[in-house]
């Protein structure tokens, strides 16, 4: 393929989408990219976007990764912050870029913002806007679902190429491993990894085990982001990203992370905590007529080197947790 050599700012570059697109980066050799965290610039103020742009100048577009973000426990304990933060981010990067005459903006989005109880599954995104999220993820939900909105608006008003994907459950290596925060598979990858140092004490996951959910590795997304960003034509539709027959319910992460662990101990499903929404099936179809010809990282592999580099950066004390 023949990209044209551009220069694109991805914000979020440190997070674990960030950290793979630096994996993949050197497939997209006519791309050169400008990692940024919070450190770089605080999204939430307009001036330092502002200023990271023009020490960078020129840029060409924006992968917008950066947002508030947390599996359960941190959605319900903070909605005001899951709200707001993202709701400023999003507002600040898309109206900067188009202040600036950036042209190309690709945000992300997820599945979990979707409604709680879809007319049907699986769920497509034209579905987005029909009914409320599950209330666990409200403030994050109601964000993410305006930056679609926010994105059709540019395209419609000034013909701008902001728009959105839709990646399901991610994982991988550079992961937030932090218990208390963390979405599901580095949660238990963590807490394996303690029962496992504490002598095979039990591995406790909250809830029964039966809500299923699809997961995507995460140098697979950064490919498939790429991809996107330079050839995705139907932009008024959100992409979803999904590797097809990814489908599996937390026991079968469970059994794979113990595997992976070398764990020996007992497993024990506390049946008292929330499952979560039970299921939340996503439509793969629309990649799958894409026909990327995407070697998609197994569930099996994509845990093992999950595993293996959250051991390496736990105990080199570089982990995020
Ligand atoms: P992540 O690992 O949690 O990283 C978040 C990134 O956002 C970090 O680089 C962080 O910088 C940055 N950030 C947070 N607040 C910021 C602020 N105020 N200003 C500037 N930067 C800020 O996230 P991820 O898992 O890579 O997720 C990437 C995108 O995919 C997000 O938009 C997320 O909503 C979406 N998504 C993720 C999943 C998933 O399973 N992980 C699933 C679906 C969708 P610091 O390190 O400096 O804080």
């Amino acid at each position: 393929m023949d990209y044209k050599k551009q220069r694109i700012l991805v914000t979020g570059g440190t997070g674990l989408v960030g950290t793979a697109i630096k994996n993949v980066a050197t497939f997209f050799p006519n791309m050169e990219f400008i990692y940024i965290s919070s450190k770089n610039a605080d999204l939430r103020y307009e001036k330092e976007i502002r200023a990271i742009i023009n020490v960078n100048f020129p840029i060409h577009g924006i992968i917008h990764l950066a947002a508030n973000v947390g599996g359960l426990y941190k959605n319900m304990e903070q909605p005001v912050q899951m709200l707001e933060d993202n709701l400023i981010m999003n507002t600040n990067i898309l109206k900067i870029a188009h202040e600036m005459n950036i042209q190309n903006v690709l945000c992300f989005l997820s599945t979990c913002i979707f409604p709680d109880s879809p007319p049907q599954f699986p769920i497509t995104t034209d579905m987005l806007h029909y009914g409320p999220p599950h209330p666990s993820n409200e403030g994050y939900a109601y964000a993410k679902r305006m930056l679609e909105v926010q994105c059709r608006a540019y395209q419609k008003q000034y013909n701008r190429r902001y728009f959105c994907v839709v990646p399901t459950n991610i994982y991988g290596p550079g992961d937030n491993y932090n218990i208390q925060n963390a979405h599901v598979i580095p949660a238990l990858i963590h807490k394996c990894y303690i029962a496992n140092k504490k002598n095979d004490e039990p591995f406790i996951i909250y809830g029964d085990g039966t809500a299923r959910r699809q997961f995507i590795y995460s140098d697979d997304i950064a490919m498939i982001t790429l991809w996107a960003f330079n050839e995705y034509i139907n932009i008024e539709k959100p992409l979803i990203m999904c590797p097809p027959n990814s489908e599996v319910c937390i026991i079968d992460i469970v059994q794979n992370i113990a595997r992976a662990m070398n764990f020996r101990g007992k497993v024990i499903y506390d049946n008292s905590k929330s499952n979560g929404q039970q299921k939340k099936t996503a439509d793969t179809t629309d990649i799958e007529n894409l026909d990327l010809n995407i070697p998609w990282t197994s569930l099996e592999l994509g845990i093992t080197k999950a595993v293996e580099s959250f051991i390496y950066d736990y105990e080199s004390n570089t982990a995020r947790v």
